[in-house]
């Protein structure tokens, strides 16, 4: 796949700011986006070929408004990536509502409102790429994510079936399950205790951006990285 315009959302830190410059150097147009804006403004600004946007994937009218704003300042995207991710490392009986519902509507509901706003005009162009970035917790048990693990496992049979629905309109979806990276996302200690035994983003970004590029004929469906010694050794 020649270099295009991709959407990254949740692009502000972490994996999402590492697929910015991983595509950006690879010659993409690259729209970035996350509910603050400052952070991905510094990063636009000092780039050609870079938009910043502000978008709360869990809100239709943030996502649909950042959505006409970028057909409007770079044309309709060639790929999306639905990276924008929360956890919140408690046990089910810990968790409150609240932060249930934040997981579910940003994890789960992000994608959904996402595809719902692309998809048909990708359906029409006959062309494009939906990339979500899931999780390993999606497919391993892992105590301390039950909320996370079920929003990620939901987005994967949500996007299998998407799948379907498109891939006689020349659109491809990917699921990427990634085990640990080192990112933000981790409390800082166990960030720090831990970062020899996660992959390093760039190197997660570079994976994702490689199996973006297969000729469009071929429909990389799945997508699981892990660190070459499995699970933390925690
Ligand atoms: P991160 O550094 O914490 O980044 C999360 C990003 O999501 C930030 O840019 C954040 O920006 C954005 N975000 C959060 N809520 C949002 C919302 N409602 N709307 C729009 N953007 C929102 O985490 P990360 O590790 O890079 O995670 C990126 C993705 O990878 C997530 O989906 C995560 O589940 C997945 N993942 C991570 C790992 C890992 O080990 N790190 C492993 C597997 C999968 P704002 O706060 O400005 O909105």
């Amino acid at each position: 796949m020649t270099p295009g315009i991709v959407w990254i959302t949740g692009a502000s830190t972490g994996i999402g700011r590492a697929l910015a410059d991983t595509f950006h150097e690879a010659g993409w147009t690259v729209v970035v986006s996350s509910r603050g804006v400052a952070k991905l403004r510094s990063w636009s600004k000092t780039r050609t070929r870079a938009v910043a946007i502000a978008c709360d994937v869990r809100r239709e009218a943030s996502v649909q408004k950042a959505f006409a704003q970028i057909v409007k300042r770079t044309g309709l995207p060639d790929v999306v990536i639905n990276n924008a991710g929360v956890t919140s490392f408690r046990t089910l009986t810990e968790t409150t509502t609240a932060e249930y519902r934040a997981i579910i509507e940003t994890n789960l509901t992000g994608p959904f409102l996402i595809a719902r706003a692309i998809v048909p005009r990708m359906q029409r162009r006959r062309s494009g790429m939906i990339v979500n970035i899931l999780s390993y917790a999606a497919k391993a048990v892992y105590t301390r994510s039950s909320v996370y693990g079920a929003s990620k496992a939901g987005a994967d049979m949500l996007m299998r079936v998407l799948r379907d629905e498109v891939r006689h309109d020349g659109i491809r979806v990917l699921n990427v399950f990634p085990g640990a990276v080192e990112t933000p996302m981790w409390p800082e200690a166990l960030r720090a205790k831990y970062a020899g035994q996660m992959m390093p983003v760039v190197e997660v970004a570079q994976a994702i951006l490689q199996a973006i590029q297969l000729p469009p004929g071929i429909m990389p469906e799945e997508l699981v990285l892990r660190p070459q010694i499995g699970d933390l050794r925690v």
